[in-house]
C-alpha cells in the first residue's frame, strides 16, 4: 500500500507527488495523462520564472521530474471509485477502470478539470488559433484586436471587463434574455465604452480565414436572423466542469458546481484525503496555483500521516 497515492498527475498531481516522495515515503501516482490540460496549451507565457513555455514541453518536463523520484507512476489508468478507509478496512481504495485496485494511507484527489465547449463548426478547427478558454492565459495575445467572450455569466462577464482593458473592442454574446451575472458586474461592463452587449444570441459558427478566425455567426433569436461579426478572437466561457463525477457516493463533498470542497490545508470533508488543483473550490484555475496547491496537499497528507502513526 501507498503512504501517499495521488489521482491525477496534471500540475497539481505531478507537485504533489514530488513533494511527497521527497519525504521519503512510499508514494504512488496514477492519472489517464501526464500533464493534464497542459497538453491542450500551445503558449504559456505566465509560469512565472519561466518566460514563454510550450504545453507538451511543460508536461515532459512534469514527466522527466517526478522520474527523478522513486514515485511509481501509473499512466493511462482512469480512477472510477474511491471507497474511504473505515473501521473494517483502514486503508483508502481507488478502484481503477481496469479492474485493479489502490490501496493508499492518504490520497491526493487532483483530476483536474476541462472547459466546457460550445460544439459549433469551428470551434475544435480554431483552437489556439483564436478560439480560447482562459483570458488570464491567452488575453495579451489579443492585444488590440477584436474579440468576443460567449457567456454572460460571472465568468463571461468578468473576462469581458478583464479583455476590454487590453484588446481593442468586446462583443459579449449571451445566449438567454438577460445576463446572469452579478449586478455589479453587469454595470461596470455596461460603463465601458469598448463593450457590445448582445442577449438572446445563439452562436452558431466560428468562422475562419487563412487558418485562424475571422469571425463568429449568431442568431439572434427575437429577430429570426444570423448576425456576422468579423473579429480575431473567441473566449467561449459557459463553465468549467470539474472531472469529479466519479467521485458520487465516497462522501467526499463537492459544491454545486461539482468542485471538491477543501479547506486552507487541502482537506476534503474525508480524513486522510486531500485535494488539489482545477477539480477544488479554489479560485482562480492556474497552473501555477494547482502546483502550489498539490504541494500545500501532499505536505498536508505528510502531516495527517505523522499524526496518525504517533504513539
Ligand atoms: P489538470 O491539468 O486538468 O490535470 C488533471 C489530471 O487528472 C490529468 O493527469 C488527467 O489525465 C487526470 N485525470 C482526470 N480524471 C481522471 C480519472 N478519473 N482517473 C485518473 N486520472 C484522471 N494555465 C496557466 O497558468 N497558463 C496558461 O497559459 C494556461 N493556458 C491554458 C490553455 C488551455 C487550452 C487550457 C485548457 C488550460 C490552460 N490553463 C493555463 C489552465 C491550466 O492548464 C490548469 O489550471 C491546470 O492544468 C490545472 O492543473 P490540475 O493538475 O489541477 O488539472
Amino acid at each position: 500500500a501507498f503512504d501517499v497515492l495521488v489521482v491525477g498527475a496534471g500540475p497539481a498531481g505531478s507537485a504533489a507527488s514530488i513533494y511527497a516522495a521527497r519525504k521519503g515515503i512510499p508514494t504512488g501516482i496514477v492519472a489517464e495523462r501526464i500533464g493534464g490540460q497542459v497538453m491542450d496549451t500551445l503558449g504559456i507565457e505566465n509560469f512565472i520564472s519561466v518566460k514563454e513555455t510550450e504545453g507538451p514541453k511543460l508536461a515532459a518536463a512534469l514527466e522527466n521530474h517526478i522520474a527523478d523520484y522513486p514515485v511509481d507512476v501509473m499512466k493511462l489508468q482512469r480512477a472510477k471509485r474511491l471507497t474511504p478507509a473505515s473501521a473494517v478496512q483502514p486503508l483508502h481504495e481507488i478502484e481503477l477502470e481496469s479492474g485493479a485496485t489502490l490501496r493508499a494511507r492518504t490520497v491526493i484527489l487532483s483530476t483536474g478539470a476541462r472547459w466546457r465547449e460550445l460544439n459549433v463548426p469551428g470551434e475544435q478547427e480554431y483552437k489556439n488559433k483564436g478560439v480560447a478558454y482562459c483570458p488570464h492565459c491567452d488575453g495579451p495575445l489579443f492585444k488590440g484586436k477584436r474579440v468576443a467572450v460567449v457567456g454572460g455569466g460571472n465568468s463571461g462577464v468578468e473576462a469581458a471587463i478583464d479583455l476590454a482593458g487590453i484588446v481593442a473592442h468586446v462583443t459579449l454574446i449571451e445566449f438567454g434574455r438577460e445576463l446572469k451575472a452579478d449586478a455589479v458586474l453587469q454595470a461596470k461592463l455596461r460603463s465601458l465604452p469598448n463593450v457590445t452587449v448582445v442577449t438572446g444570441a445563439k452562436t452558431k459558427e466560428i468562422t475562419g480565414a487563412d487558418g485562424k478566425v475571422s469571425g463568429l455567426v449568431y442568431e439572434d433569436m427575437a429577430a429570426g436572423r444570423d448576425v456576422s461579426v468579423p473579429l480575431e478572437g473567441v473566449f467561449v466561457q459557459i463553465g468549467l466542469l470539474p472531472n469529479t463525477d466519479w467521485l458520487a457516493g465516497s462522501g467526499v463533498e463537492r459544491n454545486r458546481f461539482g468542485e471538491i470542497i477543501v479547506d486552507a490545508h487541502g482537506a476534503t470533508s474525508v480524513p486522510g484525503v486531500f485535494a488539489a488543483g482545477d477539480c477544488t473550490t479554489v479560485p482562480y484555475k492556474q497552473i501555477i496555483i494547482a502546483m502550489g496547491e498539490g504541494s500545500k496537499a501532499a505536505l498536508s497528507a505528510f502531516d495527517y500521516l505523522i499524526r496518525a502513526s504517533a504513539p
